[in-house]
């Protein structure tokens, strides 16, 4: 079997379904990927929050070319044949973006040729995943908002959520985060897991003060709790507060900067930023070494949901509901969750195909 085709497009102006407190209609753009066989076969990657319009000309441009005559299954050897070609000179976030994207289409190949679905090639752990929603953005909702939205996903089967903090420029700063987080732990009631997220948007001392005002409404993990993902700013809160931390959506192979340093409670990886299932297993045994669990924290729950269902140390699935409506607008099939769980498809491959034209029809010109 050998690739014969490989192409990137950027998909503008998709239409979703806007989250339930926001009616008007609303878009999304997602980069797509596909490889196809000489024999017909054709493997697709979503691309996650690094894949761009400049992704897609690097991949159409660039690794195209050194893709075309290659065994599909030998995703080890073309992993890091392309990574000795291209890294050296185009280590960023174009390049691992586009990584990711190559590695997911090729295990989708991988699926379809073994007619199998990809969690059950990354190791088959469970079938079943628990989901959290989250909610509440772009930008930050006014409280009575956030916390209407909360019950909304309560009613439907819900028991894990997870609120933005850290946004200044929308809230006045930890003393105002943690009082929204606790009118969702008064909303939601005492079984609800609850979970904090600053994107990276606190300094340590900002991050502490959240920490310590938070305690008393038990939350289960904080994610990116500082600037830069500070694994050593990140070790010393860990030993002030007895809140969990959780991080590394974009570290690839820095994973292991934060398990050393003992900065984490949960490793984050995320098969879209850090190299596809390839990278992901390695990052999730890595974590199992530690004895750390994984748990998702990202846009890109459909195509993470593999790894996470895959291996024996995965955990939670993040809906992240204005991301998850794009996966919707533009494939036939996502899995949807039902009570707050999310099963692993049994479809072969990654299982998600683009619908019917959506290509040709949102594609917009790589620059
Ligand atoms: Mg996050």
């Amino acid at each position: 079997m050998k690739i014969s085709r490989v192409e990137a497009s950027y998909l503008a102006n998709v239409p979703t379904t806007p989250p339930p407190y926001r009616k008007e209609p609303s878009k999304g753009n997602m980069m797509v990927l596909e490889i196809e066989t000489e024999d017909g076969l054709l493997g697709y990657a979503p691309g996650g929050v690094l894949a761009t319009p400049t992704t897609v000309g690097f991949i159409n441009k660039q690794m195209a070319p050194a893709l075309i005559g290659q065994d599909p299954l030998l995703i080890e050897r073309i992993w890091n044949e392309l990574t000795l070609r291209f890294m050296p000179r185009a280590y960023s976030s174009v390049w691992v973006g586009a990584l990711s994207a190559i590695d997911i289409a090729l295990w989708d190949i991988r699926g379809k040729c073994f007619n199998q679905p990809v969690w059950k090639l990354l190791g088959g752990a469970r079938s079943k995943i628990p989901a959290y929603a989250t909610f509440g953005l772009p930008p930050i909702y006014p409280l009575e908002e956030l916390v209407a939205e909360a019950k909304y996903f309560a009613s439907q089967g819900y028991e894990r959520f997870k609120v933005n903090v850290g946004r200044f420029t929308h809230t006045q700063g930890p003393d105002e985060d943690a009082s929204r987080v606790k009118a969702l732990r008064e909303a939601l009631g005492d079984r609800a897991q609850i979970m904090m997220d600053s994107f990276c948007h606190m300094s340590g001392p900002e991050a502490l003060r959240l920490c310590k005002l938070s305690e008393p409404y038990n939350v289960t993990f904080f994610e990116e709790p500082v600037y830069n993902d500070d694994a050593k700013v990140m070790a010393d809160l860990r030993k002030r507060t007895s809140v969990p931390l959780a991080s590394g959506q974009t570290h690839q192979w820095s994973y292991v900067q934060l398990l050393m340093n003992d900065a984490v409670d949960y490793l984050q990886p995320n098969v879209a930023n850090d190299g596809g299932y390839t990278a992901g297993l390695k990052i999730a045994a890595m974590a199992q070494a530690f004895n750390i669990p994984i748990a998702h924290g990202n846009g890109s729950g459909p195509t993470n949901l593999h790894l996470y269902a895959g291996v024996a140390n995965g955990g939670v699935l993040e809906l992240h509901y204005i991301n998850w409506m794009v996966y919707e607008g533009v494939f036939k099939s996502v899995p949807k969750p039902l009570n707050g769980w999310v099963e692993a498809p049994e479809a072969s491959g990654v299982g998600l195909e683009p619908k019917e034209g959506i290509i040709r029809e949102h594609r917009q010109e790589a620059t």
